[in-house]
C-alpha cells in the first residue's frame, strides 16, 4: 500500500483520507505561501480566519444547514458535551429525557443527572435495538431530548431523525457525523466529535439552532457556552487551529466526491460487503444487532459456536495489515469500524480474510 499504510478499523481516532494527509503534509513548513505552518500561525491572523471561515461555509453546504443554526468548533471531546448540553439549555430542577440505545447515551444521561435535572431515561435499548416508538415514555415539558444516533460500540444506527414532536431534539453523531445527508432542520442541536469521520481529536463540531442559546444557567463555565462560543467566533479563546484546518480539509474532500449523498452511497457499499459476508458464513460470523438498525459505521461481530477464535481472527488479521479489529473491551469479540475513509478495498480485504479464516478454522 502507498506509504506502507495499513487498513486501520479503529472506532478513533481513524482514518483520515490520505489525499488530505498527503495536503497536510504539503502544507506543514509552509501553508499557502504564509511562511509557517497551520500549527505555528496566531489564531487571530488573516490566513487563520480564511481557514475557519471556510471550513464553516463548505459545511454548510455539506450539511445544507439553515441560516437559523450556528456552527460551532469547540474542545473537550464530545464527552464534555455531555455536561455543556445540559448546563446550556436547562435551569435546575428542569425536565430533560434521555433515549438510551448503548454506552453513549447512557454517559450523556449519567452526566446530565449530575446537575439537577429531572432526568429521565424514556427508552432503554438493549444494546442490540432500538425500543418500538410506541413504548418511548417522553415528558411534554421535557427542555429536550438526547439520543445517540449511531452508538459506536454496539453498532445500533438510528435511520433518520426519530420524531419526538415539539420537544428539541438532540443528537451525538461522532460515529456516523457526514456519512450520510442529515435534515439538520429536524434538530435543536447535532454534535460530533471530530476523530472519527472528519478530522483529528481536539475538536468537536457542533450545530445549534439559534434560539436555544442565551438561556445557559448563570452557573454554566465560559468555556461550556455555547453563546459564548457563537458570538466569538469559536474563538473565544485558542482554537484547536490545527485541527480545525484539517476538518476544512476533508470537508473540501467530501465535496469534490459528491457530498453526503455521495458518502451515503460508498458507505451503503462498504457495509453491505460486510454484513452479508457475515450472513453468507452460515453462522460462523454472527452480527448481534436487529437487521433494521445495524450501523453502517461501526459493525461488531463475533464467532458464536467457536468465541475461542476469535482472539486468533485479531491476531493473524493484525499480521495480515487489517488492524485494530478487537471488539471494545466491554463486549468482546470483533468490530470492524468502516468510517468515510476506509476504502472499499480496505473492507474487500476484510471480508476476503473473514472468508479464508472461516474455510480453515470452520
Ligand atoms: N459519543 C460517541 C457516539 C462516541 O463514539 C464517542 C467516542 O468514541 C464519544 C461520544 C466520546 O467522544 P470523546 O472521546 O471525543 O469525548
Amino acid at each position: 500500500a502507498a506509504h506502507g499504510r495499513v487498513f486501520n478499523f479503529s472506532a478513533g481516532p481513524a482514518m483520515l483520507p490520505l489525499e488530505v494527509l498527503e495536503q497536510t503534509q504539503r502544507d506543514t513548513l509552509n501553508f499557502n505561501g504564509s511562511g509557517m505552518s497551520v500549527m505555528e500561525m496566531s489564531h487571530r491572523s488573516k490566513a487563520f480566519e480564511g481557514i475557519i471561515k471556510q471550513a464553516e461555509a463548505d459545511l454548510r453546504t455539506l450539511l445544507s444547514i439553515p441560516d437559523n443554526y450556528k456552527v460551532l468548533f469547540v474542545q473537550g471531546g464530545a464527552s464534555t458535551q455531555f455536561a455543556a448540553i445540559p448546563l446550556n439549555f436547562t435551569q435546575e430542577g428542569d425536565t430533560v429525557d434521555y433515549i438510551v440505545t448503548g454506552a453513549w447515551s447512557k454517559k450523556a444521561y449519567e452526566e446530565a443527572a449530575k446537575f439537577g435535572l429531572n432526568a429521565n431515561v424514556v427508552a432503554k435499548g438493549d444494546n442490540k435495538s432500538v425500543p418500538a416508538r410506541d413504548s418511548w415514555k417522553l415528558s411534554p415539558d421535557a427542555k429536550y431530548v438526547h439520543y445517540c444516533d449511531n452508538e459506536t460500540i454496539g453498532g445500533v444506527e438510528f435511520q433518520g431523525a426519530p420524531d419526538v414532536g415539539d420537544v428539541p431534539l438532540i443528537a451525538d453523531m461522532s460515529s456516523n457525523f457526514l456519512s450520510k445527508p442529515v435534515d439538520v432542520s429536524k434538530y435543536a442541536m447535532i454534535y460530533a466529535g471530530a476523530q472519527k469521520n472528519v478530522g483529528p481529536s481536539g475538536v468537536v463540531i457542533a450545530i445549534v439552532r439559534e434560539d436555544l442559546l442565551g438561556k445557559a444557567r448563570p452557573s454554566c463555565p465560559t468555556m461550556l457556552n455555547y453563546a459564548i462560543a457563537a458570538e466569538n467566533g469559536s474563538m473565544y479563546n485558542t482554537p484547536p487551529c490545527w485541527p480545525i484546518y484539517v476538518c476544512g480539509l476533508v470537508f473540501q474532500h467530501l465535496l469534490k466526491l459528491g457530498g453526503l449523498a455521495g458518502a451515503r452511497e460508498r458507505n451503503v457499499k462498504k457495509a453491505q460487503l460486510l454484513y452479508d459476508t457475515i450472513a453468507g458464513s452460515n453462522g460462523f460470523y454472527f452480527s448481534p444487532v436487529e437487521e433494521s438498525v445495524r450501523s453502517k459505521m461501526n459493525v461488531p461481530f463475533t464467532i458464536p459456536s467457536k468465541p475461542e477464535l476469535e482472539k486468533a481472527f485479531v491476531a493473524e488479521a493484525t499480521a495480515a495489515q487489517l488492524l485494530e479489529l478487537k471488539g471494545h473491551r466491554s463486549v468482546g469479540g470483533m468490530r470492524a469500524s468502516i468510517y468515510n475513509a476506509m476504502p472499499h478495498e480496505g473492507v474487500e480485504a476484510l471480508t476476503k480474510f473473514m472468508t479464508e479464516f472461516q474455510a480453515k478454522n470452520a
